[in-house]
């Protein structure tokens, strides 16, 4: 979603031209997973090795749907919040490392990045269905609930302990990057280095193609997505978009995008797209949610604090480009 792959290397071929023995051939596999198209472009000489592999990533992100879905009432994610447990509670280990780094992600960006929005993204969900705003004592309601520092985490031991019982915790604006993160090592594992994952527009790309510099993926422009706004050439990193193009409500003229600005509770009215590329999946999916919040005058210090990490923030009055800052870099005082 978002994202165009452009010519990701031929089928290899000797010096007179002939397809070279054993070379490394492309396969992609697709399967819906965690609500979107789940893809993996992967490079390999022995097709049934290949196969092998994509199948495994595919199982692993299965695996976490278990953990993260707010869809499924049995995944590790709703039982606890249904549970809400006052004392420490043994989670697993991927639940503990995505809400440490979203814990991260909340104090940097000031509570833009909020998983506690839960209550509210119901309701934003209502209102599509029913093409109509919630009251406004709903929408109080549900602002009361927000805190994500009534979730105590203690990564060390992987416990969490909630401080109310009516906290609700959605981490679906992270998720996904971390589970194309987790599929792309699950095909580096079994000797496919050469591997990219694309989990609905949260892209982990790992190394080139052969004979390539990079995987080329182009980024669509805010006002027509038939049109590449640029073309980015990656490798062993991650790229993730976030935006309103495809999920949002319209109601009395003003659009209502799937990302909620925890101080109002609604969702994002302004026309908007961010492109993140960051080290992993995890990080780039989650700052790109956190960017639309923050818009092109904050954006840029929470970019700032992240080496490595660059940001295309747009909006109709135009692109703001801003990167983190690279250790090293700085006059020492
Ligand atoms: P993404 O498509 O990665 O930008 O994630 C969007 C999803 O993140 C929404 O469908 C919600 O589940 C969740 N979400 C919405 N607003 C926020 C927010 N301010 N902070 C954290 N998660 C959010
Ligand atoms: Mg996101």
């Amino acid at each position: 979603m978002g994202w165009v792959l452009g010519a990701c290397g031929q089928t290899p071929t000797s010096a007179d031209g002939a397809p070279a023995e054993h070379a490394e051939r492309r396969f992609e596999f697709e399967r819906v997973l965690m609500g979107v198209p789940f893809r993996i472009v992967a490079y390999g000489a022995d097709a049934e090795a290949v196969a092998r592999a994509a199948r495994a990533a595919f199982a692993r992100v299965k695996e976490l749907n278990l953990v993260f879905s707010d869809y499924d009432p049995d995944s590790e994610l709703r039982r606890l919040v249904a549970e809400a447990p006052s004392q420490p509670k043994k989670i697993s280990a991927d639940l503990a490392r995505v809400l440490l780094l979203s814990r991260r992600l909340w104090e940097q960006s000031g509570g833009a990045f909020d998983p506690s929005v839960g209550p509210m993204v119901k309701l934003w969900r209502n209102a599509r269905r029913s093409g109509e705003l919630p009251t406004p004592e709903l929408l109080a309601a549900a602002r009361a609930r927000r805190g994500f520092d009534d979730l105590i985490l203690d990564a060390a031991t992987e416990t969490v302990a909630f401080r109310r019982p009516d906290l609700a915790i959605d981490l679906g604006a992270i998720a996904k990057g971390y589970a194309a993160d987790e599929a792309l090592a699950v095909l580096r594992a079994q000797g496919f280095p050469r591997a990219l994952v694309d989990g609905g527009g949260d892209l982990s790309l790992g190394e080139p193609p052969p004979s390539e510099p990079g995987w080329r993926v182009a980024v669509e422009a805010l006002d027509d997505p038939e049109r590449a706004a640029a073309e980015l050439v990656l490798a062993n990193a991650a790229v993730a978009t976030s935006g309103d193009a495809w999920q949002y409500v319209e109601i009395d003229g003003v659009r209502y995008a799937h990302i909620i600005d925890p101080e109002t509770g609604l969702g994002l009215g302004e026309r908007f797209s961010v492109t993140v590329i960051a080290p992993t999946g995890a990080l780039a999916d989650g700052l790109a949610t956190a960017l639309c919040v923050l818009g092109p005058a904050r954006g840029p210090a929470l970019v700032a604090l992240h080496p490595g990490v660059e940001a295309w923030i747009t909006t109709p009055q135009g692109t703001t480009h801003c990167t983190g800052k690279v250790p090293g870099s700085f006059p020492v005082p």
